[in-house]
């Protein structure tokens, strides 16, 4: 699976709680956490969802009318502005700028793939996620059950940006309450695509049944190989 796809596996997720992880990372107490949009969370993506490392660039010729990043703090211009005057990043790349600088000035360094949004989710059957998007504020979002190729994955859905959560640290606050608000939204929406299988009686997502059992039941009593 290629991380573009921004897609989740279902399963072998039980025993992987990363719930303190989710809560460092925005920093935020696990126990506001918890009471502002789900416990536990676990991966959901597949893939590597640690801090992103860097890429040494190599600096190149520094061109005159270039700015360096350092030149630019201390004239307090925003790296951001140099798009107004037709700099693009492979331009400030060629003028010495590091892929390290790019990134950190919210740039995508030429030829790069945006880092994917490492993607977590709560809820059995899964019912909410939230994603750290490298390049934009923190995502809500609702899960979609698919099936690709021979295995089943989860689409964020509805994915909605949530700026207010990092750091919050009030859950009766109007930062806590917007970010409950949405929240409920999605698990609304989430719900009520929830059905019961009809061999073991669990609930389950509807997307992910065959003649109404779920994935386990369809292989272990109806005889289909998923
Ligand atoms: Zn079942």
């Amino acid at each position: 699976m290629r991380p573009e796809d921004r897609t989740a596996p279902i399963g072998d997720h039980v025993t992987d709680d990363r719930t303190a992880e989710v809560a460092e990372r925005l920093g935020v107490d696990p126990r506001v956490l918890a009471v502002l949009v789900a416990a536990p969370w676990r991966a959901a993506d597949g893939h590597d969802t640690g801090p992103v490392t860097e890429r040494v660039g190599v600096r190149g010729t520094v061109y005159v009318g270039v700015p360096s990043p350092a030149e630019l703090r201390e004239l307090d211009l925003p790296a951001d502005g140099l798009r107004h005057f037709g700099l693009t990043p492979a331009d400030l790349r060629r003028g010495g700028w590091t892929d390290a600088d790019l990134r950190s000035a919210g740039l995508l360094p030429p030829g790069a793939e945006p880092d994917p949004v490492a993607w977590f989710v709560a809820g059995e059957p899964a019912q909410l996620m939230l994603g750290f998007d490298p390049a934009g504020p923190v995502l809500l979002a609702r899960p979609e059950p698919r099936r690709a190729g021979d295995r089943p994955v989860l689409d964020p859905v509805d994915a909605v940006e949530v700026p207010v959560l990092p750091g919050c640290a009030d859950p009766d606050g109007d930062a806590g309450l917007a970010v409950r608000q949405v929240r409920d939204g999605l698990l609304r929406r989430a719900r009520r695509r929830l059905t019961h299988c009809v061999v073991c009686l669990r609930p389950v997502h509807r997307a992910a049944t065959v003649h109404g059992a779920c994935h386990g039941c369809a292989g272990r009593w109806l005889g289909f190989v998923l």
